[in-house]
Formats: structure tokens, C-alpha cells, sequence
């Protein structure tokens, strides 16, 4: 270890396919003394051949902003997993036998753990010294009841191909779960809430005194709300019809719900902006998009209103759900009966800080908390490190 004081930072790595995120924060002050992001790895031309280049990238871009890791000590390497299958359930310290384990759930996550695997790699032979620490997007979703995680397909099939509802973005469900906590003043154990992460990708969770109890990801990240680029829930049918009556290859069908369907399969943008702008400009399009979109929000709410018994705060947060109080109010209009509602001054007032808009005394608690998942991936790591005495 380079010395590590209980304030040094953790390095943050969010490895995709071709991109390489990262942030230097320090756990305890949220500091952020770095970050950036390394892409079109792999790509002609772009000079960064793979994920060991771009790791060298990410320390010569440190060196050149100033940030010296030797002297401030750094703790540990974080690194974001998208898939932890079946017995990922916290985070994990990386070893060999753990590298092995990921690769091992490769198959469930093909679009998203062989990056992962690669950054982490790279970061082992460059920080060798560096405690390095794996923080899976699937991990707060381990403890959806067995009712609400299990699909209603032969059990051997499920079990034999560890087919379940994982979920998705747990790391910011998290977070932003927590920070409503200390936001509302009340201690995390004693009430419900849904918390609708709204980005490119888009989830909603019901979470039952921290614990998440349901989720509208699956077994992959397609499933659920309308996204971006994903069409979110469709039947299921509709991949055997595109199959067999269109002649779509799998593959084509998996890529247009993926990459081709959402906001950009109905309005032909993927940005929520640029939809509410070409909607406000009367393209019926966009409108339709909106509104499939809204629609969606709304059916989970009610949905997840009813798996808790009654919902004590509703939350937005990512991109969309922390910028947008066009969609906030959307959302939650009409739902006065089932005691959600947001005062339109304080959904419009322009904040950078998690904040209440509900009116004073509303039955629910409406709020908007920014997301951090960096913060919390570094939070995990130290956590883990102490747990073992590092
Ligand atoms: P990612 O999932 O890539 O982290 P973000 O959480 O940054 O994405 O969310 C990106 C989405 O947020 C985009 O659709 C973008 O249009 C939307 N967004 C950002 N700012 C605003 C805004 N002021 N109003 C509406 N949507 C916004």
C-alpha cells in the first residue's frame, strides 16, 4: 500500500467496451480531485489500443492535472460491474478467483462485463500495490423477495441458465435511497419509497426501509421503463413474431430494442431534451414518445405503491428525473387520490441539491436527489477495506 491515510482518495473506474470513465474521490468529503473519460478504445486511429493504454491515459492525465496519487495515498481501485449474477450480493475485493467468477457470468452480460473485466485487468497491472474492489450494478437488488425476482417460466430452465429478475443501477438506487434519508430526517428502517432513476437508461425502484424489495430491470437492463434507446417492457411475443412473420435474425431484434427503440425508436431521438424540444415544436411524434413514456412512470408508481402496502417518498433522480420538472409534473399529475403531488414552485426552482417538492404535509414526500454513483462506489470500497482491517 502507498501509505494510505483514512482521507486519501479512491480511483473510480467505469469500464465499458470502448470508453473508460474514471474519477479520484475521496470517500469521507465527496472531493472530487479528478476525472474524466478515455474513449474509442480499440478504435482506428484513436491511439488508445486497449484497456491497458487507456489506464495509462487516465495516470498521465492525472499527472498532467496535478493529481500526484503516490503522495496523496490512493486507497483503493473501484471498479463498476454491471453483472454480479446470482451470488454477487456486496462488494468484493478482487482476486484472481474473483476475476474468474465474473468471467464466469459473461454470458448473462455480454454487452457489459467484458469491458469491466478488461478495465479491471489493466488496473491490476498498473496499481499492483492497490487494494482493487468490485462494486456491482445488480448487488442492491440481491435481496428482491424471491415472489418479485423469480419469472414465471419452467423452474429448471431458470435454474439451469440462472435466469432471475437481477436489476439494474442498484449502486445509484442506493445512494439516492440513503440520501433521502437524510434528507426527509428520518431514520432509513422506517419508511417506504420508490426512486425512479431517469437517464439514458431508466429504472424505478421499490425500496422498504433501505431494502430493495422490487425493481423494473431484469435479467438484463431492457426491461422495465421506456429508455433512451431500449423499448423497456414489450411482450415477450413480439421477439418470436418479429422472428418468424417479419424474419428479423435474433441479433437484429435484439440490437432495434436495445439500440433502435424508446425515445429514439418513436420520436428519433434518444436525448430527452431534444424530444421535449421537437414536442413543444407540435411534432406529433414526440408527443406520443412523451406520453408512452410518461405512461410507463405512472404504471409503476401505482404498481410499486401497491408491492409496498402505501409509499412514504417518490423520488427523481439522473438526468431526466433531476433537470426535468416538465416530466416530475407529469408524472405525478392526477395522482392527488393517492396522495402525490408537487408544488409547481418548488418542482420549477432550478437546484443543483437533493430537495423536497412536494407541498408541506403532502401524505407522500416528493423529492429530487441528485445521483453519485462514483461517491458510492468509493464509499463501498473504503467500507470493505475497513471491514478487512485495510
Ligand atoms: P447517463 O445514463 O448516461 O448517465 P444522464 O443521467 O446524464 O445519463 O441523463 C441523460 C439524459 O438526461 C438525457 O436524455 C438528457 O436529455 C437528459 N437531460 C439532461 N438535462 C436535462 C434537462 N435540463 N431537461 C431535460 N432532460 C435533461
Amino acid at each position: 500500500m502507498t501509505g494510505s491515510s483514512p482521507q486519501a482518495p479512491v480511483l473510480v473506474l467505469n469500464a465499458g467496451s470502448s470508453s473508460l470513465k474514471y474519477q479520484v474521490v475521496v470517500p469521507e468529503s465527496a472531493e472530487v480531485l479528478a476525472g474524466g473519460t478515455v474513449e474509442r478504445i480499440g478504435e482506428d486511429g484513436s491511439g488508445v489500443a486497449d484497456h491497458a493504454a487507456a489506464v495509462r491515459t487516465v495516470t498521465d492525465q492525472l499527472d498532467a492535472a496535478g493529481v500526484d496519487l503516490a503522495r496523496t495515498g490512493l486507497r483503493a481501485v473501484g471498479h463498476r460491474v454491471v453483472h454480479g449474477g446470482p451470488d454477487f450480493s456486496d462488494p468484493v475485493l478482487l482476486d484472481d478467483a474473483v476475476v474468474a467468477d465474473i468471467r464466469d457470468l459473461v454470458p448473462l452480460a455480454p454487452l457489459h462485463n467484458p469491458g469491466a473485466l478488461a478495465g479491471i485487468e489493466a488496473a491490476r497491472d498498473a496499481f499492483a500495490d492497490v487494494a482493487q474492489v468490485a462494486v456491482f450494478d445488480t448487488a442492491f437488488f440481491a435481496s428482491l423477495p424471491a415472489a418479485a425476482a423469480t419469472y414465471a417460466i419452467p423452474k429448471e430452465v431458470s435454474e439451469e441458465h440462472r435466469l432471475r429478475r437481477y436489476g439494474f443501477h442498484g449502486t445509484s438506487h442506493r445512494y439516492v435511497s440513503r440520501a433521502v434519508a437524510d434528507l426527509v430526517g428520518r431514520p432509513l428502517e422506517s419508511f417506504t419509497q420508490v426512486v425512479l432513476h431517469l437517464g439514458n437508461g431508466c429504472s424505478a425502484s421499490a425500496v422498504d426501509g433501505g431494502v430493495a424489495v422490487d425493481t423494473s430491470m431484469g435479467l438484463t437492463p431492457l426491461q422495465g421503463l421506456v429508455m433512451g434507446t431500449r423499448s423497456g417492457d414489450v411482450d415477450p411475443a413480439v421477439f418470436t413474431f418479429l422472428h418468424q412473420q417479419a424474419g428479423m435474425s435474433v441479433a437484429d431484434i435484439d440490437t432495434m430494442l436495445n439500440k433502435r427503440s424508446g425515445l429514439k425508436g418513436l420520436a428519433g431521438a434518444n436525448d430527452f431534451r431534444e424530444v421535449l424540444a421537437r414536442a413543444d415544436d407540435g411534432d406529433a411524434d414526440a408527443r406520443l414518445a412523451l406520453d408512452v413514456y410518461v405512461h410507463r412512470l405512472r404504471h409503476y408508481v401505482g404498481a410499486y405503491t401497491a408491492v409496498l402496502g402505501g409509499l412514504d417518498v417518490l423520488t427523481f433522480t439522473a438526468g431526466v428525473g433531476e433537470n426535468s420538472p416538465v416530466l416530475r409534473a407529469a408524472v405525478v399529475a392526477n395522482l392527488g387520490r393517492l396522495g402525490i403531488a408537487v408544488d409547481p414552485a418548488r418542482n420549477e426552482a432550478r437546484s443543483r441539491e437533493a430537495r423536497v417538492i412536494s407541498p408541506d404535509g403532502s401524505p407522500v414526500t416528493v423529492t429530487v436527489v441528485p445521483t453519485n454513483e462514483e461517491l458510492e462506489i468509493a464509499r463501498q470500497a473504503a467500507a470493505l477495506l475497513e471491514r478487512h482491517g485495510g
